[in-house]
């Protein structure tokens, strides 16, 4: 059964030349390096973010967590936007994995003020935990793009004071599409980024965590040590190669259909969209419960076989991908209509 589904970008399904690409992929063990797929992937990522090495690793979340355990040692401070994917989103991990403090900063639209970060750093009282990183994250979750020159400003005052710095880019194709330039102009702001192939690439599974040698090395060792090491990945590597290669090319339809859908439902009466927020293939809008009860819109629109989210701290979030068509949302905005 066809579902229109809006949840996330994270929905997709892997093409059918991905499907070809995985049933006749050549492996080997990755573990002992053998596995020419993956290496295949690997090197096509290191070169797409202008980076020397790139590690193939099972989610985001994994990703995430592997830099923080590269860059920083235990007890140390991380520097991070306060609604980041890593301080929100990932189950607290960073407490676990790389056992770090979080040092939560304020952000507008996903941007850090670099004044703010700068005096965030820490001094070397002997009380203080020392700053061992900073985190970044482009496109943000909130739906918006953070420009580089933001990015940059922070990049100059983290090397000014040693500090390396991360990149969440678990959208970076997004967001490189959105302010139409290379991926690698965002990239250059970070010593290390963090990226999916299965959100709107369309992989069935994986992220790659990218940086210089010496940083990939010893994040090849941490990620056996956090049970990433992955054998024959080569199977998925393959769907990877073609979303890097082709589903990075049409990302710039889903930020067009996002546009679309935002003047749709801009139009309904009593919906607020996020129009400040539109960046990338997310809508953020608010409907009170007098025009239509979230549960009944949850159930209805289920019922002609469209699936959305509930309300997040008092917004719905719709996103489009390679499986949401022009009148697929033609055909929910009618069914948005009907229930009013
Ligand atoms: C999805 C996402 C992640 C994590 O990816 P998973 O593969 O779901 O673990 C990290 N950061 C951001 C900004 C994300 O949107």
């Amino acid at each position: 059964m066809k579902f229109i589904d809006l949840r996330s970008d994270t929905v997709t399904q892997p093409t059918d030349e991905m499907r070809q690409a995985m049933a006749n992929a050549e492996v080997g063990d990755d573990v002992y390096n053998d596995d020419p797929t993956v290496n295949m992937l690997q090197e096509l990522a290191a070169k797409k973010v202008g980076k020397e090495a790139a590690l193939f690793v099972p989610s985001g979340t994994f990703g995430n967590q592997l830099a923080l355990l590269t860059h920083a040692r235990r007890g140390q401070e991380v520097i991070i936007g306060k609604n980041n994917h890593i301080v929100v989103h990932e189950v607290g991990a960073a407490a676990v994995i790389p056992g770090v403090q979080l040092r939560t900063l304020e952000t507008i639209n996903g941007a850090m003020d670099p004044k703010q970060v700068e005096k965030a750093i820490r001094s070397d009282d002997i009380h203080e935990p020392e700053t061992g990183l900073i985190c970044v994250e482009n496109a943000h979750g909130c739906g918006s793009v953070v420009s580089v020159e933001n990015l940059m400003e922070i990049k100059n005052i983290a090397e000014k004071h040693s500090i390396p710095v991360h990149l969440d880019g678990a959208r970076i194709f997004n967001a490189a599409t959105s302010l139409n330039v290379d991926a690698k102009d965002i990239t250059a702001c970070a010593d290390s980024v963090m990226f999916c192939l299965s959100k709107g690439l369309a992989a069935p599974v994986g992220s790659i965590l990218a940086g210089d040698k010496k940083f990939i090395d010893r994040a090849r060792k941490n990620r056996k040590l956090m049970g990433g090491g992955m054998r024959q990945a080569g199977i998925l590597a393959a769907a990877g190669i073609i979303a890097l290669e082709k589903m990075t090319l049409r990302l710039n339809d889903d930020h067009e259909n996002a546009k679309y859908f935002a003047e749709e439902l801009s139009k309904l009466n009593g919906v607020t969209v996020k129009k400040d927020r539109l960046d990338i293939d997310m809508i953020f809008f608010e409907m009170g419960e007098d025009i239509i009860q979230e549960k009944l819109l949850i159930e209805k629109l289920f019922e002609k076989n469209i699936k959305i989210s509930g309300k997040e701290d008092g917004e719905y979030r719709f996103v489009t991908h390679v499986g949401v068509t022009k009148e697929d949302i033609d055909f929910v905005i009618n069914s948005i209509k009907e229930l009013m």
